[in-house]
């Protein structure tokens, strides 16, 4: 529960405030702008979706490159709708098409949010983009036929009591809208991640522009963060892939890498090694052991004193305290031992392995009770950076060395 409240801050922090910071630009910074750069303004979006777009092909992000499409039709149309007011359309109307990417737009943002990326982008590629492409499509029948029933459909007050006044989109969209926030806040919960994120913020940009299309500024504005936020969660989901660790959320042996080329004259590290781990995963099973894993790095994590946790490979992990030295850190990493040796971790019993013997009886014996618990203890090893120990490595290496007396002291202890 708490990881996800931490992952929703990390994901959804910046794309808020960014948002936040985006309306009175839109609202009063757009005016104070000549001419000339509101021309510029108006490219801004186009420019940063294809710079969007060209990460998404490379990187494989096929969600973020079909919302790129659903975003720019929808700019392309509505500016060039705000640029033929007053011209005919022929059987186009101007309100069919403000009406159909309003409600195809929400649909569009939720349902390629939700369509996980699967096999190569060579197959599937071509069947999302015949998904658009239909919908173009259709939208060209319905008006080339004016199809009444459609027509009626889109713009109908339906529960006009739901529908507030202030609200511009038709009724149909208006609830689309609804349904398309409640889906992304669910995906948000669910799999908060920037890139997420950046999708759900597509979706509100989305309903701001509709909303104020007719304010000058605010179309470009918001589209243009709207591809900032896509561009930049593209970079950052790639750069976590490369420094984060996957299973636990730590900093992963490449972080520590950059970390301790950047350290000053006077550090300490501390290595750390989960005990008797093996036999752990030969009793308990291998998830149940990653879920230990997981539980051992979230306390390792909160480790306090300035230390920077690392997961450094397996069941060992690495605590930075840069500026420090061992006497400072001492009381800290023994607090952290403490913790993880005192915590026990509730497992459900049938989470156990079939084949388990000790398992079976065990739930033989206590059929009505579903869940027992577990424990384990970490050793320590300390070093910091004096004497012959000068470089990082040099420094590592000592901790390992201290960690190996901890272990022969008897694990579940702190050596230097
Ligand atoms: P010691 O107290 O001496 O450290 O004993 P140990 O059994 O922990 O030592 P050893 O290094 O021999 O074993 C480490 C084990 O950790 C091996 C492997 O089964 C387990 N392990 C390493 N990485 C993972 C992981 O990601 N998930 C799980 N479940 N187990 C892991
Ligand atoms: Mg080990
Ligand atoms: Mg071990």
């Amino acid at each position: 529960m708490n990881r996800i409240l931490l992952k929703l801050k990390e994901s959804a922090l910046v794309p808020l405030l960014l948002l936040l910071i985006t309306i009175p630009v839109a609202h009063f910074g757009y005016n104070a702008f000549s001419p000339t750069v509101k021309d510029l303004i108006s490219l801004a979006p186009y420019i940063v979706f294809t710079a969007a777009a060209t990460l998404s092909l490379v990187y494989g992000r096929l969600r973020v490159l079909m919302t790129l499409l659903t975003l720019v039709t929808a700019y392309w149309s509505f500016t060039t709708l705000l640029s033929t007011v007053g011209q005919s359309w022929g059987k186009f109307s101007i309100e069919m098409v403000f009406n159909s990417v309003t409600i195809l737009g929400p649909l569009n943002i939720v349902l390629f949010a939700f369509w996980q990326e699967k096999g190569s982008m060579v197959t599937d590629l071509p069947t999302k983009l015949m998904v658009l492409g239909a919908q173009v499509f259709a939208i060209w029948l319905v008006c080339e036929y004016q199809h009444q029933p459609t027509l009626f459909f889109m713009t109908q007050m339906i529960w006009p009591s739901l529908h507030p006044d202030w609200v511009n989109v038709s009724p149909i969209a208006y609830y689309i809208f609804i349904i398309a926030f409640l889906a992304m806040s669910g995906l948000m919960l669910w799999q908060p991640s920037t890139i997420n994120a950046a999708l759900f913020s597509a979706l509100i940009i989305l309903f701001i522009v509709s909303q104020q299309l007719l304010i000058p500024g605010y179309l470009s504005v918001f589209m243009f963060l709207a591809g900032l936020l896509l561009v930049g969660a593209i970079i950052h989901e790639t750069f976590n892939m490369a420094f984060k660790d996957d299973l636990t959320g730590l900093p992963g042996r490449r972080a520590l890498n950059e970390q301790l080329a950047k350290l000053g004259r006077n550090y300490t590290i501390a290595m750390m090694d989960v005990d008797h781990f093996k036999k752990f995963n030969d009793t308990y099973g291998h998830d149940i052991g990653d879920q230990v894993l997981k539980m051992v790095a979230a306390k390792i994590r909160r480790v306090t004193g300035g230390g920077k946790a690392f997961r450094y490979g397996g069941e060992e992990f690495t605590i930075l305290f840069p500026n420090r030295d061992v006497q400072y850190a001492l009381p800290h990493l023994e607090t952290v031992r403490e913790t993880i040796a005192n915590y026990a971790m509730k497992i459900r019993d049938d989470n156990r392995p079939k084949d388990d013997q000790t398992g079976k009886n065990k739930r033989g014996k206590k059929a009505k009770q579903d869940s027992s618990t577990v424990s384990v203890t970490i050793s320590i090893g300390v070093s910091q950076r004096e004497g012959a120990n000068k470089t990082p490595e040099q420094v590592v290496k000592a901790a390992d060395d201290a960690l190996y007396r901890a272990k022969h002291a008897g694990r579940n202890k702190v050596s230097t």
